[in-house]
């Protein structure tokens, strides 16, 4: 299924840097910054800086550097806020079943609480 990405989207001016972001790490192809609403002592957000909709969209067709970077920018977060062995949760909410508000993909990294069960 093509994917239409909306170029007004929240993350996309966030990365045109036309809205200020608390930034936790930028690399080549990522961007990781602060939840404004944090949920958790630790809420970061990671994205690509390419205009994917969601995370089927990456996986088809982002390029195998954008895929490694990504992948390899959650981790870095995770180790710079120290909970890379403490244990930490990742979330990618997708499309309007997943309740998606913003369609730029985004992985939610949360930790530093008690997080609870969330599959049952
Ligand atoms: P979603 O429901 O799409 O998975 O999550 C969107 C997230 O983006 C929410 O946790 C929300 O707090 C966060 N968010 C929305 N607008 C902004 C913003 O302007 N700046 C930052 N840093 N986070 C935002």
């Amino acid at each position: 299924m093509p994917y239409a990405y909306d170029d007004q989207n929240i993350f996309a001016r966030i990365l045109r840097g036309e809205i200020p972001n608390d930034t936790v790490l930028e690399t080549e192809h990522s961007l990781a910054f602060n939840d404004i609403e944090p949920q958790a002592p630790v809420h970061v957000l990671v994205i690509p800086r390419g205009p994917y909709v969601c995370y089927d969209h990456f996986a088809q067709e982002a390029s195998d550097a954008e895929i490694l970077d990504f992948t390899r920018a959650i981790g870095e977060v995770c180790r710079m806020k120290g909970v890379a062995e403490g244990g930490f949760r990742m979330i990618a909410n997708a499309g309007e079943a997943g309740v998606q508000e913003v369609p730029h993909l985004h992985v939610h990294i949360l930790a530093g609480r008690p997080l609870g069960r969330m599959l049952q």
